[in-house]
């Protein structure tokens, strides 16, 4: 798909404007623009230029440069705009905590070009006496490079999964392939990968690799080799094809799913039992008969082990559960009864409420929580007491029209810096459900913000923790909150924790999830959608849940409409007991 093409593009633009010091306004609509087309869900390339200027922020300015895109593959401003300003200061822009003025500061000053230039300056400290630099400015941008250089060689799964999905689909259509997956981290649903394994069966390998080698979108060949071809595609990602015998499929995939710790833990049991373990099969030591490998599910059982699903090979107690047949039920997609998470046009998502009502629906739910901002969040739009009081009225007239379906009536509130909420009590107990999350002040000290959360989950109409440590995969490290004390609090308070389903944050990590189960505490998924592409991303939830080995009594929205309201005033009534 060409929709992240344009949106890097964009993004670009945005970035050398600011660099430039140019209007704000104006760098925003094409930051905009970028979010809600990489958020489409359909290929850009199939639209109209009427289609394009119905997308939320594309004025017919910005639809007229999509479309010189899809004819040219080129943007002339863009062009223009890289022969002013060098492009590759893009890139310091990406470094957490380095702004545009400071970048363009630095630039002006030692005519810096990447990041290692901008690293040796700053360990020199010769960042330092430029206006507005400090010993902490320069440490962090220290520290900011150090983390961006940890992340670059890793992927977000939210970005790789597509991806993946779209070679795979070429693959079954453009080419003689039996069966075939998409292995590795991936199939884990670990939340950053390396690179994208696939696994297949085939008639005729060459052909396969031939199709793999000449898809759309790849930079450069690897390696092409009979049965095995490696690319790396424009977005630097790294694609290995594998394909296989079908009478070893199974251990290949099982091989090359991973992880290496839970595979190196198989081969030790199969040692011990006199068999050997590969990717070719499980064998008898003494004779090398072959005693299975077409499927994954033979290799565990000849082991005498359950089957573990993907998401829990990872060797943090899964073999030992499976050899005593005591692995978790794990949550099922089909558990989910509605997204407690939800933004609608009334803050910043893009969905009016009507197109919200018939979600439920669609999705197989009974349920959705619509959760717009409130009133702290001016950058999102968020709702003061007199909104919410209409928008309650709204929800409550489609509601009068819905059978089976509803929609709850909830808020995203805010959660101030000193830990007090945006709206009093008697604003609060109107609500269905509460999300209170924290938007600023991610750099306190890590005492002051889980103070702060802490307080929150005190109130009694807070329903759930959203997004709980803040942090967005490759871009910003979760804030320094301390999650076995949020824990604890959510178990005393009987407040839910959110499972954030968005694909650059899938917020909470496992660890913790493992820790609230243990701990009693409920969890909530929820896709913090802002528009209708993003409703699918429960599946980025459900499988991080899995990931943290949750059945689907752990999780809140497994509950039915009633029961789930009844949980939600449980809290409540402690209050007043
Ligand atoms: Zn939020
Ligand atoms: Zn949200």
């Amino acid at each position: 798909m060409k929709n992240f093409d344009i949106s890097s593009i964009f993004n670009k633009m945005a970035d050398l404007l600011e660099i430039r010091g140019e209007n704000p306004f104006r760098i925003r609509a094409y930051r905009k623009a970028a979010f809600n087309i990489e958020s489409l869900g359909k290929d850009i390339s199939l639209f109209s230029k009427e289609d394009l200027m119905n997308v939320p922020g594309i004025g017919s300015d910005l639809a007229g440069k999509i479309e010189e895109y899809l004819a040219t593959g080129k943007i002339e401003a863009y062009e223009r705009l890289k022969t002013q300003v060098p492009e590759s200061l893009t890139e310091l822009l990406g470094v957490p905590g380095l702004g545009p003025k400071t970048v363009a500061l630095i630039y002006d000053r030692y005519r810096v070009k990447d990041i290692a230039e901008l690293a040796k300056l700053a360990k020199e400290h010769k960042l330092l006496g430029l206006p507005g630099i400090k010993d902490k400015t320069e440490a962090n941008i220290i520290k900011g490079i150090e983390m961006l250089q940890r992340a670059s060689s890793r992927y977000p799964l939210g970005r790789a999964l597509p991806v993946a999905r779209e070679i795979t689909a070429h693959l079954s259509e453009h080419a003689p392939v039996g069966r075939l997956d998409i292995a590795g981290s991936i199939r884990r649903w670990k939340e950053t990968i390396g690179d994208i394994d696939i696994i297949s069966t085939s008639r005729d390998p060459g052909a396969v690799m031939n199709t793999f080698t000449r898809m759309q979108g790849v930079r450069e060949v690897l390696m092409k080799g009979p049965t095995k071809s490696s690319v790396v595609l424009k977005e630097g990602i790294q694609v290995d094809i594998r394909v296989v015998e079908e009478d070893s499929y199974g251990a290949a995939l099982a091989y090359f799913t991973g992880s290496k710790a839970h595979n190196i833990r198989l081969r030790e049991i199969a040692v011990r039992a006199g068999m050997k373990l590969n990717e070719y099969g499980i064998f008898r030591e003494k004779d090398d008969k072959k005693l299975g490998g077409r499927t994954e599910e033979e290799i565990y059982e000849v082991l005498g082990l359950q089957y573990v699903p993907p998401e829990l090979r990872e060797d943090t107690g899964e073999v030992e559960a499976a050899a005593e047949y005591s692995l978790p039920r794990l949550l099922e997609p089909s558990d989910i009864r509605g997204d407690l998470h939800v933004h609608s046009d009334w803050s910043d998502g893009n969905m009016k409420l009507g197109e919200l009502a018939d979600v439920p629906l669609s999705m197989g739910y009974r349920y959705i929580a619509v959760t717009d901002h409130s009133k702290g969040l001016g950058v999102a739009r968020g709702l003061n007491e007199e909104r919410i009081m209409e928008q309650r009225k709204a929800i409550a007239a489609l509601n009068r029209k819905l059978r089976g379906t509803r929609l709850l009536a909830g808020v995203e509130i805010n959660i101030r810096s000193d830990g007090s909420l945006d709206f009093d009590e008697d604003v609060m107990k109107g609500f269905d459900i509460v999300v209170a999350s924290v938007h600023s002040g991610f750099k306190q000290s890590g005492v002051r913000i889980t103070e702060r959360i802490v307080k929150a989950m005190r109130n009694p109409y807070v329903s759930i923790i959203g997004h709980p440590s803040g942090r967005l995969i490759g871009e910003r490290d979760a804030y320094e909150v301390d999650m076995e004390k949020v824990i604890e609090t959510a178990a005393e308070t009987g407040t839910a924790i959110e499972i954030n389903a968005y694909p650059l944050r899938l917020d909470l990590a496992e660890p913790y999830i493992r820790r609230a189960r243990a701990k009693g505490v409920s969890l909530a998924i929820g896709t913090d959608s802002h528009n209708r592409g993003q409703f699918g991303n429960m599946a980025f939830g459900v499988s991080l849940a899995r990931r943290g080995w949750l059945e689907k009594k752990d999780v809140l929205n497994t509950r039915d409409l009633k029961p789930l309201l009844a949980t939600l005033s449980a809290k409540r009534r402690k209050k007043s007991s």
